[in-house]
């Protein structure tokens, strides 16, 4: 089949984004209706559809997801730096989604949300009452000229962001004997902000280990102009990278790989000059946006492709029927599966109440967390809010390298993810914050 693809808008302003195979369908669009579409079946969809197949019963929810794999990306991290496997990481998307809703393997193409309706790739017209969209970000390797081709190519040039090359991460890392040893972030929003440093530190230790580090010279060229969004992990960061000696390059956007001259080209975006870095081994994290599919329907998103929600109820702000969770929605908040969790069980109080006719009364505080890895058992545990106020779950000072830390990130939350997040049973860690305070206080801290 082509991959040719057109994005066009019809006439009412439903937008479309068509694949050849579709054009090359003789059969009528079938149609179908449900009291809820949930658009993506990662980690928002899975949970998402879980809790309303719960309330709703059997042949009332629709889920559209064209993948045949279920990802627990959280732990990508951890498998580039050789601590797991790729294979503990991966599911049947089959075996995640509840069994009482219906699984529409396919992508969707169009949003018609003035006639409650999207269209699929293979053509189905899927009607609802009600739709949480949950597509997630899409990676966009191809705005590097020479990022595609590197990654497939040479060995040194890797990334943790994709399931195709995240497991050549730890082999490039065990290959690098001397040169620079480059991680970079790029200039656009992306999921899980510390991924592109964690990365690093697990890196920078294994050099140890190798008995190589005093060869290899450690960079984290950011586009940012500050090491994390947070002060309080900021402060804490700053003394990591000190004490390893690992040069953190700010307002420095990556513009093009030279894999034939081991060479990448970044931009200084403050004065514009280009500066050519020789690489050893090049960790990428590619631009990402929303998906195009969503993107091209103006009518859903703001300026920037994301859907355009109410920051606390997560509903659209133009279309009451419709909700959206996770890394594609519009919210202000770092993009990480933690957050999902918290919007999870805001949008199913409040779309239960729309559906009911009551008041919608539960508001999402930008909660979110990090657990920003520093090398292999220890790891600080950011947790913050909108306003980036550290809301830590621990009565204890979280901005710490600990242990029990990493515990909870190699080993706990895996297995909270897939029995506890997937089945619609984990709103996220505001309760049990509470309780360990005593109810006395919600552990919100303001940032110095
Ligand atoms: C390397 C790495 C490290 C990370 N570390 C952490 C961490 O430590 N802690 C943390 O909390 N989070 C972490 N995250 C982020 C976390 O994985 C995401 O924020 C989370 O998975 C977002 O969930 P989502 O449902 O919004 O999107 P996803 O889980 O990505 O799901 C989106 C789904 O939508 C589907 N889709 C896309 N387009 C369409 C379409 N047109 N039609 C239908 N379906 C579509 C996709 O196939 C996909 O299944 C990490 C991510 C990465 C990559």
């Amino acid at each position: 089949m082509q991959s040719v693809r057109i994005f066009l808008q019809n006439g009412r302003g439903a937008c479309i984004s068509y694949s050849s195979r579709m054009f090359s369908s003789s059969s009528r669009a079938d149609q179908k209706s449900y009291k809820l579409v949930v658009v993506g079946g990662g980690t928002g969809g899975c949970s998402t559809a879980a809790r309303f197949c719960h309330r709703l019963g059997k042949g009332k929810v629709a889920v559209i997801e064209p993948s045949e794999k279920h990802y627990y990306q959280p732990l990508w991290t951890l498998v580039g730096g050789g601590l797991k496997t790729f294979e503990e990481t991966v599911r049947p998307t089959s075996q995640v989604l509840p069994k009482d809703c219906d699984w529409i393997k396919a992508k969707v193409v169009n949003f018609d949300p003035d006639n409650n309706k999207v269209t699929t790739s293979d053509g189905q017209e899927i009607k609802y009452e009600f739709m949480v969209v949950t597509m997630g970000m899409q990676l966009n390797f191809n705005l590097i000229p020479g990022a595609l081709e590197a990654l497939k190519n040479d060995p040194q040039v890797v990334s943790n962001y994709a399931p195709w090359t995240v497991q050549k991460t730890f082999k490039a890392i065990k290959n690098t004997k001397s040169g620079n040893a480059i991680f970079t972030f790029p200039n656009t929003p992306i999921k899980c902000a510390g991924a592109p440093q964690k990365i690093m530190y697990l890196a920078e230790e294994q050099f140890r280990k190798n008995g190589v580090r005093d060869k290899v010279t450690v960079l984290y060229n950011t586009a940012l102009g500050v090491i994390f969004g947070v002060k309080k992990y900021a402060a804490s960061l700053l003394k990591v990278v000190e004490k390893r000696n690992i040069k953190v390059n700010y307002r420095r956007n990556l513009i093009e790989v030279k894999s034939d001259k081991k060479e990448a080209v970044f931009e200084d975006l403050d004065s514009g000059k280009k500066e050519t870095f020789t690489y050893s081994m090049l960790h990428l994290t590619p631009p990402m946006s929303a998906p195009d599919e969503l993107r091209q329907c103006k009518k859903l998103v703001n300026e920037a492709g994301f859907l355009e929600v109410n920051n606390e109820t997560l509903q659209s702000t133009r279309y009451p029927n419709i909700f959206s969770i996770g890394d594609c929605n519009s919210a202000p908040t770092s993009k990480t599966a933690a957050a999902v969790a918290s919007q999870g069980g805001v949008v199913f109080k409040n779309l239960t109440a729309l559906m009911n006719g009551r008041p919608m009364q539960k508001k999402y505080d930008g909660y979110t967390s990090c657990p920003l890895i520093t090398r292999k058992g220890r790891c600080i545990l950011a947790e913050f809010d909108y306003n980036g106020n550290p809301l830590e779950t621990f009565p204890i000072d979280q901005g710490k390298e600990r242990w029990t830390m990493y515990h909870l990130k190699a080993d706990v939350l895996p297995v909270m993810y897939w029995n506890g997040m997937l089945p619609g049973r984990w709103n996220g860690p505001g309760f049990y914050r509470k309780a360990l305070r005593l109810g006395l206080s919600d552990g919100r801290t303001k940032q110095a």
